[in-house]
């Protein structure tokens, strides 16, 4: 896909990520935008997202443009760009997306059929930042773009560690380094660097954990109430999930909390073994191989129960 091609044409547009967007839903969002702008300085690029962790509201370029509670005097975006997502996870954009005249979708979700009349979505692919790059003129990248496409690659690769991270994506990574001198100080603030408030959740979930199946499973979770006790709001369980699957002799972490409207949501990870997304997506959710998540109402222990035995099923399988 030729991202100009695709929008040629368009003078409103609207972009959108997924709900509690991360390093790679507000990368590739910001990227997008501000490339069209470039591109066609007299074409209005809007991006819509849900309130940002403090580390992404700093380092992603632009952030101050950002639209928040799907606020816009539009009422029909000639052209949506979905990104990181399918439909249905879009938060207040989802109007927004639905009135367009015409909708592209550029992902690497594996649980994505396409929710575009256009769509990119490969699977193999590291990070919506690295598909999206692939649609775009390398000539029009500037500091700005590079940065934020750096910013989704390091988040969603958990810093060039996951599996889909590929030669490409390595070579990507490189061409863009070139633009972000302070990269060092771009990977730890996105990725590694914690609040003293997130240092706490995440020491509670640990020391709570509990492994099961002879060891290859653990899991953890913290309530709504518990979250409150901790004045942990939303955005200070990224990673958890990741820290848990650390643990030595476990192939899968499975990190449930508690949420204000007394749902659940649930954050997967595999070690490889255990396909993470076909357990979320049978499940209502969706995601990929190695990291998947998914929400649910009612009791979380007969959920980890649930998830034990898929995981053990798996297991046995293979
Ligand atoms: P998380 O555990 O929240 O970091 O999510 C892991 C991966 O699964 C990310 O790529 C998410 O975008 C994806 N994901 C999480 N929840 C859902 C869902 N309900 N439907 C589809 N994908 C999801
Ligand atoms: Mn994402
Ligand atoms: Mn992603």
């Amino acid at each position: 896909m030729n991202l100009l091609d695709e929008i040629a044409g368009a003078k409103t547009i609207g972009i959108a990520g997924h709900e509690r967007p991360d390093g790679d839903c507000i990368g590739s969002c910001m990227a997008c935008a501000l490339y069209i702008e470039k591109a066609f300085p007299d074409v209005r690029a809007d991006v819509f997202a849900q309130e940002l962790p403090g580390s992404l509201l700093k380092n992603i370029p632009a952030s101050e443009k950002i639209r928040y509670n799907g606020a816009t005097d539009i009422e029909h975006y000639d052209c949506f760009i979905v990104l990181d997502t399918g439909a249905g996870r879009l938060a207040e954009a989802e109007k927004h997306f639905e009135s367009a005249l015409k909708t592209i979708n550029i992902d690497h979700h594996v649980s994505n059929p396409g929710a575009g009349d256009v769509n990119c979505i490969d699977p193999e692919a590291s990070s919506t930042c690295e598909v999206l790059y692939r649609t775009m003129d390398p000539s029009l990248i500037d500091e700005k773009i590079a940065r934020c496409l750096y910013i989704g690659i390091v988040t969603d690769t958990g810093v060039f560690r996951y599996n889909t991270t590929s030669a490409a994506t390595m070579e990507l990574a490189g061409k863009l380094m070139g633009y972000c001198k302070d990269f060092p100080d771009i990977v730890k603030e996105v990725f590694y660097a914690k609040t003293p408030v997130q240092q706490k959740v995440m020491g509670y979930v640990l020391y709570n954990s509990v492994l099961s199946l002879e060891g290859r499973l653990i899991t953890g979770m913290i309530t709504y109430d518990e979250l409150q006790r901790l004045h942990a709001g939303i955005n200070d369980i990224e990673g958890i999930s990741s820290q848990l699957m650390l643990t030595e002799g476990t192939e899968a972490a499975v990190f449930i909390h508690g949420s204000q409207n007394g749902e659940f949501r649930v954050s997967m990870r595999s070690a490889g073994r255990v396909d993470c997304a076909a357990i979320t997506g049978k499940l209502g959710g969706g995601g990929h191989a190695g990291a998947a998540g998914m929400t649910f109402t009612g009791d979380p222990l007969d959920m980890i129960k649930t998830i034990e035995q898929m995981v053990k099923d798996q297991l046995d399988a293979v």
